[in-house]
């Protein structure tokens, strides 16, 4: 039967008297604390749990785990996971001992005193879920173990695996197919997040599915808005864009090189960011601790090469920016979907320029690989750039390229909420392309647009290129207007860059119907302003903005617990468990018992501490005076911004009231000390805290830093420089230099 067929509903109303279904709604309620299942969850689950085999294909975030947990559950029996991703194995048994399932794990990582245990609960039936690595499960001795004990399910997590033609081949996962032939009895369930149709069929192939169900869900991910920038001061663009986050958010900005992850992670430090720099050059002792600290700390941005991602399933990554081209859509749908796992409104964000698609086309004409591969990689890349260019919905052009069609534009997008204008570019295009051959195709973009704008420049002269016709006929368009055309037309692959590296634009045997003027050519025009970063939909700021403290407060509650038992802290509860009590504002448990994502244990576990709290912060509200509006009006901030920062700044004081010091007051709203440095300023600058709450040097280190600011020609008050930080050694933080250019007169 063809595949297509086969994804279809079975039964498109779920039949509630089905008493499968019955059972897994209950424990989804009981067990995970949701009501309802997502998308196709409800289905694969019964399918399973009815002892038939399954193929699911499911976007990140689409809720696959529950889809093999709850029939395991379900049925009598040990569940079997085979995950290749050992790093995640702990976390995710902890998620699930949590909520008072079973669960563990086998693999290298463990000391062999603990596999011993294991095995030994497998064998007494002490254990209901089981994660295992896939060399680790091959083992015969293994395989000879678990056929002693009743099974309940295997289910192969990341199944694409098994392909060779996927960037995540392993080869143990090809000879997966021997539980078909050694368990033919027991239920086999397939997940992955990859859509590709080879990678389908071999799944299938290798894991005996061909009389499987399969499901595929819609790849699209709603919550996540996509927005590509022209590319001018690529840094300070990426520092506005996260500015523009709610405070606290945990990002990931990819970059192309180990140097620029370097640079960038400095320059957002310098900004009192709390980001981190993460590339495969690190010691692998520090790539750890930088992992470590963005999973169980708060609102960590960190810098990253494309080696980080696999095996990080942070659920509330807030934003993923692209300071780099990827390098292709496949990979871009990868880094992207990062973002916003639990599901929760996410940003995903690109610059890009000129410079970057020259470097990328060179990188690939130069590349060894074998022409066949070359063209594969070569369409790959076009379809990036016409990605990167579009005038239409990005989400319909996404989702069109992994072959899911979407009727309507998504209106969620930059290209939907700001659609940028389009002109005929056509003439101006052939006087673009007559420029570069006029001039021998020789030359870069800066000089082809002096010729073409007619400047009257040294090298202009030195080629005598003012004798050509083409000198000084684009004086119509400026100098961004011509450099946004010639973008374009290499992202179109009209204009190519030469393969020396001297940055010069060939044109192409493309360009030829365009120069004869037998095809024409619409391009985007130049966005004149700006396009603001509007928050509309953001999770945060919509909060009302005593939702908004009583949220930052629990954030702070749950990171302690977090911390105490050295998980993250989503693991307590998520971020949208979280923002639903903090908009409930429950005041029994009685009614903490219908927010989503609370299930009995963790009833049982953190309902009277988190109830404890918001009563806390109800008896509070009534009691102390709020901060007044004198902070807010004291530092220049926009309208939109000051019900965010109001709160934020009110969160700090409130701990330097309650006698806490910046570091503990850091660690506790999970902020970088930085941050908290400036947040004191402020407050000392509206006079809502002393001299002694604000300052943490001694007043010879505030000399020493006036001095040398001075010597350095700084003026007061100024904002601490990169160059300050470097003459004093990195002694001081940007707190500290800043409390002391304030307080120089
Ligand atoms: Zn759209």
């Amino acid at each position: 039967m063809p595949i297509s067929a086969l994804s279809q509903p079975h039964n498109a109303q779920p039949n509630t008297t089905d008493p499968l279904l019955a059972a897994a709604q209950d424990m989804l309620l009981r067990v995970f604390g949701y009501s309802e299942f997502r998308g196709r969850q409800a289905e694969i689950i019964t399918t399973v749990a009815g002892g038939q085999h399954a193929l699911v294909l499911m976007p990140t975030g689409g809720g696959k785990s529950i889809c093999y947990q709850i029939p395991s559950l379900l049925r009598p029996g040990l569940g079997i996971v085979v995950s290749p991703l050992i790093a995640l194995m702990k976390d995710q048994v902890d998620a699930l001992l949590e909520v008072g399932i079973r669960a563990g794990f086998l693999n290298s990582s463990l000391p062999s005193a603990t596999q011993r245990q294991i095995e030994k609960d497998i064998q007494e039936g002490e254990i209901d879920l089981l994660y295992v690595a896939p060399e680790r499960l091959l083992q015969p001795a293994f395989l000879n173990l678990i056929a002693q004990v009743p099974l309940s399910l295997f289910a192969i997590d990341e199944a694409h695996c098994v392909s060779q033609w996927g960037h995540d081949f392993r080869p143990e996962y090809q000879q997966l197919g021997v539980l078909a032939s050694r368990f033919p009895q027991i239920p086999r369930i397939a997940l992955t997040a990859t859509a590709d149709e080879r990678t389908r069929l071999d799944m299938i192939r290798v894991l005996h599915l061909e009389h499987a169900s399969v499901f595929i869900s819609s790849f699209d991910r709603p919550n996540i808005r996509y927005t590509i920038v022209e590319k001018d001061n690529g840094k300070k663009q990426l520092l506005d864009f996260i500015q523009a986050q709610p405070e606290g958010s945990a990002g990931v900005v990819y970059c192309l090189s180990r140097k620029r992850v370097e640079e960038t992670a400095e320059f957002l430090q310098s900004k009192g960011l709390s980001a981190l720099a993460y590339h495969a050059g690190l010691p692998q002792a520090e790539r750890i601790r930088v992992q470590d600290e963005f999973l169980y700390e708060e609102g960590r941005i960190i810098c990253a090469t494309v080696a980080f991602g696999m095996g990080i399933d942070k659920p509330n990554v807030r934003f993923v920016a692209h300071l780099d081209l990827p390098k292709s859509l496949e990979g871009y749908y990868q880094e992207t979907g990062r973002a916003g796992r639990d599901g929760l409104a996410s940003e995903v964000w690109m610059a890009y320029g000129l410079g970057d698609i020259v470097n990328v086309r060179r990188m690939l004409a130069q590349s060894d690989s074998p022409p066949d591969i070359k063209r594969v990689e070569t369409a790959k890349l076009n379809a990036l750039l016409a990605y990167c260019e579009t005038a239409t919905c990005r989400r319909q052009m996404l989702l069109g390229y992994f072959g899911e069609s979407m009727p309507e534009p998504c209106g969620y997008c930059d290209t939907c909420q700001s659609p940028p204008a389009t002109w005929d570019a056509t003439i101006a295009a052939q006087k673009a392309l007559s420029a570069a051959i006029r001039t021998g195709n020789r030359f870069g973009a800066g000089h082809l647009i002096d010729v073409l704008r007619g400047e009257l420049t040294d090298k202009i002269q030195q080629f005598n290129h003012h004798a050509l016709p083409t000198f000084g006929i684009g004086q119509d368009l400026s100098e961004a207007a011509w450099r946004n055309v010639l973008r374009q037309l290499v992202a179109l692959g009209y204009l190519l860059p030469d393969l020396d590296g001297f940055g010069a634009l060939i044109v192409s045997e493309q360009a030829r119907a365009l120069l004869k003027g037998s095809e024409t050519l619409h391009l985007r025009a130049l966005s004149e302003t700006k396009p603001k970063n509007t928050r509309s939909k953001s999770y945060s700021s919509d909060l009302p903005s005593d939702a908004q403290a009583r949220f930052d407060q629990l954030r702070v509650l749950r990171l302690a617990f977090a911390q105490a038992q050295k998980v993250p802290p989503y693991i307590i509860f998520n971020d949208a468990t979280l923002r639903d009590m903090a908009v409930m504002n429950p005041a029994h448990l009685s009614e903490m018992r219908h927010i989503s994502g609370i299930g009995e244990q963790k009833l049982q576990r953190y309902g009277q501490a988190f109830l404890d709290r918001l009563n806390e912060l109800r008896a509070q509200t009534i009691d102390a005076p709020v901060v007044s509006a004198t902070i807010v009006s004291t530092i220049a901030l926009d309208q939109a911004e000051q019900a965010t920062k109001v709160d934020t700044l009110q969160a700090t004081l409130e701990l330097v009231h309650a006698g806490m010091d910046r570091v503990a007051i850091a660690e506790a709203r999970g902020l970088a000390i930085e941050t908290i440095g400036s947040h004191l300023l402020k407050l000392y600058q509206a006079q809502h805290i002393t001299l002694t709450e604000l300052l943490y040097i001694t007043p010879d280190e505030i000399q020493e830093i006036q001095t040398t600011a001075q010597d350095l020609g700084l003026k007061p008050r100024q904002t601490a420089s990169k160059v300050l930080k470097e003459t004093l050694q990195h002694r001081y933080g940007y707190a500290d230099l800043n409390a002391a250019l304030w307080l120089w007169h």
